[in-house]
């Protein structure tokens, strides 16, 4: 089936009134025992009969799932609770699905996205922030949640998305507020299209001034995703950073990538169209080499190297780092979001202006 056509049918397909649509999180994978607790726990629709009704522990073995109560040869199995389920320290809504393979287990949630989008708002911008930056990312974050889930369907995985920032930092109904709550219940169902196409809803913490383009940033060439000056300069504690790396912390970390070498230099020689580091030259005991701006931060840290906007100098013990911005870059600046609601715009408005050329579509 041609994309476009399965993404109209995906989008024209009967959503519930009252849920929306469900979203599968890979929370975890690993293997050894888990512990699943839940008041009045079921599986797969049976109350489960262990001898603690609230409280199971399950484990993986050649491919079939162990636990108090389970009939033999099951490979997976999907438990609910009444009220929230427990799992790893978080507290999740809706279900949870555990999948073995040999010995691993994969647990993989799944809820209704609008209570899914509450949390992940948590995780992902200060509730504190104004409401249309909160209204703003909710539909920043449904968009992705709905464009990987289309994503995921085409590639046939079990799950739609990670819990982590490789997706979206989702910690579960633990991170809700009735902030966020609220700024998913405001914009309900609405996502960001382009021809009824959902977009790649980038976002980051902050961009230092201007946006980078979908290209440099990510790999992703985009016409909404092209770079917009932005307001949140003097408004984020990210407008200046600086961050001291010593020769040989950078020896170290950087022993694979320059093949056991010191390093004795470091200088940007390739910049992006908005200024942001593209290739550094390393200065090595066995001669120059240049590596990519973005291994370096991977090497460093993304913690530790906020962004790629910066200038590198060397003083006497450390190469300082001095720069601004955090994330990276493309899409939505979630402090610039803040400055533009603080100003008076209105959701709208904010994500017209960081994803140019999109428009607010509903589905459901
Ligand atoms: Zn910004």
């Amino acid at each position: 089936m041609p994309v476009a056509l399965a993404v109209l049918l995906a989008l024209a397909a009967p959503f519930s009134a009252d849920d929306g649509e469900d979203v599968r999180i890979l929370v975890a994978r690993g293997d050894g025992t888990l512990e699943l607790r839940g008041r009045g726990l079921e599986r797969d629709g049976e109350t489960a009969r262990a001898v603690h009704p609230d409280r199971l522990s399950l484990s993986c073995r050649s491919g079939s799932l162990h636990g108090d109560g389970l009939p033999s040869a099951l490979r997976g199995a999907t438990f609910r609770a009444d009220g929230k389920l427990e799992l790893l320290g978080r507290s999740l809504r809706g279900e949870i699905e555990l999948r073995c393979a040999k010995d691993r287990w994969t647990a993989i949630n799944v809820l209704p996205i609008e209570e899914y989008l509450a949390a992940v708002l948590g995780g992902e911008m200060s509730p504190s922030f104004p409401r249309a930056a909160l209204e703003a990312q909710a539909v920043a974050a449904r968009t992705y949640a709905i464009e990987r889930k289309m994503e995921a369907r085409t590639q046939g995985r079990a799950w739609h998305l990670d819990s982590t920032a490789l997706s979206q930092v989702y910690r579960g109904a633990g991170w809700e507020d009735p902030r966020t709550q609220e700024a998913a219940r405001a914009t309900r169902g609405e996502i960001l299209a382009v021809g009824y196409f959902p977009v790649e809803a980038y976002f980051h913490a902050s961009c230092g001034g201007r946006t980078e383009t979908g290209a440099e940033a990510l790999g992703r060439e985009q016409p909404y995703l092209r770079s917009v000056s932005c307001p949140c300069g003097g408004h984020s504690p990210w407008s200046h950073w600086s961050v001291r790396v010593t020769p040989d912390e950078l020896s170290r970390l950087a022993r694979r990538l320059l093949g056991g070498s010191e390093v004795s230099g470091l200088s940007v020689v390739a910049r992006s169209s908005t200024g942001r580091a593209k290739t550094l030259l390393v200065e090595t005991s066995s001669g120059p080499r240049r590596i990519g701006a973005s291994e370096l931060r991977a090497l460093l840290g993304y913690a530790r190297l906020p962004s790629l906007w910066f200038d590198v100098r060397a003083e006497r013990s450390a190469f300082v780092f001095e720069g601004r911005g955090a994330g990276h870059g493309a899409g939505l600046c979630q402090w610039g979001a803040r400055a533009m609601a603080l100003a008076g715009s209105g959701y709208r408005e904010i994500l017209a202006h960081y994803y140019p050329g999109t428009s607010i579509v509903r589905i459901y």
